[in-house]
């Protein structure tokens, strides 16, 4: 083998879209446009059709999405916003950005997404968001997420960085929460040749009063109303982007192809593999596995050259931008699965015969002790 099997890679990506991508780009630079235009409006409407909500800003990044989603909700100086401890600290960062304190909850032990019994045990009267991350492509129980926003009278915001056309009960998320954030990063499901992100929600008063902020915080041209952010995605990402859009679901339905070829080949296997928790519909962002040989495991592969990532190493409440927030009396499955946890090779160019090549090399280094 040539070079080692990623856990994404974007490269491959790339070769395997750029007769779409190549004109597309070409478009853009011949048409002296570049921040703002008609790529970003055509890309935000198919793009707010697609998650079935009624509008969606464009911006620089997921994060910036997330900061962008907390200020249009309204959060005040000292509001808690409820995140799980597992994820990425660009969640944690965006509270605190927003003027809110992040509150750490503990996630599902099968799912890995936030667990709504931990959240009942950080709920305080100064919370005001519940933060939905569908970690690794697999939907939170929007269920039981809806129940408590209603009982509590919080809003939630979605993270969908890992879950563009994940579904929950046939409905896509980011089409759940009154507000919610994507990533296009190169490696996502969705996926830009740089940074992007965006904003989606059905409630058009959101839009508006987000709508002004990524722009210097002008309602006018050169006129800041409020003192905003430079967050525009721009219009090569936005060209991009409305290309890959229209492969999106075929790319997530090859994921799920991926995941059903570990889930038979690793059946058997010591360790914990990813499941599907009805009525989530994944679209495995990762195929994330578990084991207590994690470290041993993950030192092995490369062996076989296979680079797996650990996506996340540390749980937020023990990162030191995160030192002292408030949290759940026990995160022991976010701090457990930062210790077992490794994600395979999983991205829809990946070959059969490349999981093939990853799920013996698993068996073998099993054997071996
Ligand atoms: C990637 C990611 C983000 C941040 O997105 P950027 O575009 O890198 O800012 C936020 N949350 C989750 C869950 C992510 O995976």
């Amino acid at each position: 083998m040539s070079s080692p099997l990623l856990s994404a890679d974007p490269r491959r990506a790339f070769l395997a879209d750029q007769a779409l991508l190549g004109p597309a780009i070409k478009r853009v630079l011949q048409s002296g446009w570049y921040v703002l235009g008609q790529e970003c409006s055509t890309f935000e409407a198919a793009f707010a059709s697609y998650v079935g909500v009624s509008g969606c800003l464009g911006t620089s990044s997921g994060m910036d999405a997330l900061e962008l989603g907390l200020r249009a909700l309204g959060l005040d100086k000292g509001d808690e916003v409820v995140v799980p401890a597992l994820t990425s600290s660009a969640c944690a960062t965006a509270v605190v950005r927003a003027g809110g304190v992040p509150v750490f909850a503990d996630v599902n032990p099968e799912t890995l997404t936030i667990d709504p019994r931990s959240i009942s045990n950080v709920i305080t009267s100064r919370t005001k968001v519940l933060m939905a991350v569908h970690l690794y492509g697999h939907p939170c129980d929007m269920d039981r997420l809806l129940e408590l926003a209603d009982t509590h009278n919080v809003s939630i915001i979605e993270d969908c960085a890992q879950s563009h056309g994940a579904q929950w009960r046939d409905k896509p998320v980011g089409s759940f929460g009154d507000v919610a954030a994507f990533s296009f990063y190169p490696t996502k499901n969705l996926a830009a040749l740089g940074d992007g992100g965006a904003l989606v929600s059905d409630d058009p008063d959101l839009t508006d009063r987000a709508n002004v902020l990524p722009q210097y915080g002008w309602r006018e041209r050169q006129v800041s109303a409020e003192v905003g952010m430079n967050s525009r995605l721009d219009e090569l990402q936005a060209a991009v982007l409305s290309e890959r859009l229209s492969l999106l679901d075929e790319r997530n339905d090859r994921r799920r192809q991926i995941a059903e070829r570990y889930r038979a080949g690793l059946e058997g296997w010591s360790g914990a593999l990813p499941s599907e928790h009805r009525p989530a519909r994944s679209v495995y962002h990762q195929y994330v596995i578990r084991s207590v040989h994690r470290d041993r495991l993950g030192d092995h592969l490369p062996k076989a050259s296979i680079a797996p990532t650990i996506l996340y190493p540390v749980p937020l409440h023990l990162q030191d931008a995160f030192f002292g927030y408030p949290r759940a009396e026990s995160l022991e499955v976010s701090e457990i699965a930062t210790q077992t946890l490794l994600c395979l090779p999983a991205f829809p160019e990946l070959l059969d015969e490349e999981v093939d090549t990853v799920v013996r090399a698993i068996h073998g280094f099993s054997e071996r002790y």
